[in-house]
């Protein structure tokens, strides 16, 4: 039964998932039968439609029309495994609670750190990027009890909130006019010194800059700190061949840092819940020392419970993150490296077009699949109002994109006569990390030209 116009919830995949469930019970015939547990199928049918008609009330994430923030449906074996493994709902605290899927977490999480070219880590899946940032600042406060830590201004907030969960100072250092942590005066706040952290952003929230990690391997040489990369947004983008040279670079000595943060949950197509952290020296683990006097009884081998600050973690995550990179390896130039680089040309192509039209004015080239753009005014002031009624009209006409506060050096003013009557500016931010997006290009063109001759109309 198909509906008359497919817009974009395979329900088509479905059967898969019975058919797989019948083989998980084959498993466990040993085990004599239940029957008081039924489930109430008409009760729970009623208040699974009240769930549908309530989760209607969204921006369509999942189309390609949507191509506000980051967000992306999950591949469909990874809902479908995610899925599957909740008749078991395992918990990777412990190999108790989930034997299979701690095994798969291994196993996954090893895989993304041959993808920056370590043999040897330490590692394990987060609840997300929030809680792998935490753990690798932590460990890094340990490395260097009371020093501060450093991030760029377009760093993720977290690091500075986090870094007062950790009790430790947190300074931000300003970003050059790309949106990359400048090297000049990261060096300047060194030489001040008591830094014991420097967080390189490896595709920033807003922009998708990748600071310069080369120039900071060579501060790390020179002034000796813990260089932590959060590629949470960013991680996956080393696999693809369309990268600038500079981008390139960074990427490949990645390998290079102490620790690094990815979430598959952001583009590697998985459900939320689902962040990385990894340590290149296996050695930190001495640090989650603790005794249990109750959780690890069944094994000698190390738990992922062991070396991880979250206790309960849904094991299903690993299940769907080990599915996924069954179906699609991390392999340079695969079929997932080839989505991640589709989005990248369509950015790359959309930035050329603004670039070409009077009416806005692009941010700088993307590194990744971010495209940032002002809407041309007399003004600053104005240009920030003109972007909040671009967003909406696109909105009513069913393009989503985001809006974002950003410096306005970012911009590429020179040789305009707009009036620099604030420092900051509200402009549109669109994230192209569906690989349809590039096909859909032409339409998400069509409407955004149709939406900004309504918003420039009403001003
Ligand atoms: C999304 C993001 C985070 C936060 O991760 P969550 O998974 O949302 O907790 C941290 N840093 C960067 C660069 C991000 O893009």
């Amino acid at each position: 039964m198909h509906g008359a116009k497919f817009i974009g919830l395979d329900k088509e995949s479905l059967h898969v998932l019975t058919t797989a469930l019948a083989r998980l019970e084959a498993g466990f015939t040993a085990l004599p039968a239940v029957t008081e547990t039924r489930v109430d199928v008409q009760a729970v049918t009623r208040v699974l439609a009240d769930v549908a008609e309530r989760l209607g009330d969204n921006y369509p994430y999942f189309h390609p029309l949507y191509a506000g923030q980051m967000l992306k449906p999950p591949h469909p074996v990874a809902r479908l495994a995610y899925a599957l493994a909740l008749w078991i709902n395992p918990n990777n605290h412990a190999l108790d609670g989930g034997r299979a899927s701690s095994h798969m977490e291994k196993e996954a999480v090893a895989e993304l750190a041959r993808m920056i070219g370590w043999t040897t880590h330490l590692g394990h899946l987060t609840s997300g990027g929030t809680m792998a940032n935490l753990e690798a600042l932590w460990v890094a406060g340990q490395l260097y009890p009371g020093a501060t830590i450093l991030a760029s201004e377009q760093a993720h907030y977290t690091h500075g909130r986090i870094s007062g969960v950790l009790s430790l100072p947190f300074e931000a250092i300003p970003c050059d006019r790309f949106g990359r942590l400048d090297r000049d005066a990261l060096r300047a706040r060194l030489d001040r010194g008591g830094v014991g952290t420097v967080v390189a952003t490896i595709g920033t929230t807003a922009t998708g800059s990748v600071d310069p990690l080369p120039a900071l391997l060579d501060l790390r040489e020179r002034y000796g700190f813990c260089l932590h990369a959060d590629a949470a947004y960013g991680g996956y983008f080393g696999l693809v061949d369309n990268l600038a040279g500079s981008t390139r670079r960074a990427y490949d000595r990645l390998g290079e840092v102490d620790s690094l943060v990815i979430d598959p949950h952001k583009h590697g197509l998985q459900p939320y819940g689902c962040g990385c952290v990894l340590f290149r020296d296996p050695a930190v683990g001495r640090f989650y020392k603790h005794d249990s006097p109750y959780t690890y009884f069944s094994s000698a081998e190390l738990h992922l419970g062991e070396i991880s600050l979250e206790c309960s973690r849904a094991g299903a995550a690993a299940v769907a993150l080990w599915a996924t990179m069954q179906l699609l390896p991390l392999a340079r130039g695969g079929a997932f490296a080839k989505g991640l680089a589709t989005g990248r040309r369509a950015a790359l192509e959309l930035h050329e077009q603004l670039r070409t039209d009077d009416r806005f004015v692009p941010g700088f080239v993307p590194e990744l699949d971010l495209v940032v753009w002002m809407v041309r005014a007399p003004r600053i002031s104005e240009a920030s109002e003109r972007a909040r009624r671009l967003f909406a009209e696109a909105a009513r006409r069913q393009l989503h994109l985001a809006l974002a506060e950003l410096p306005v050096d970012f911009f590429h003013l020179e040789g305009t006569n707009i009036q620099r009557d604030a420092d900051c500016v509200t402009c549109l931010r669109s994230v192209l990390m569906k690989p349809e997006h590039e096909a859909w290009l032409d339409r998400i063109w069509a409407i955004l030209d149709e939406a900004t001759g309504a918003a420039l109309k009403a001003s």
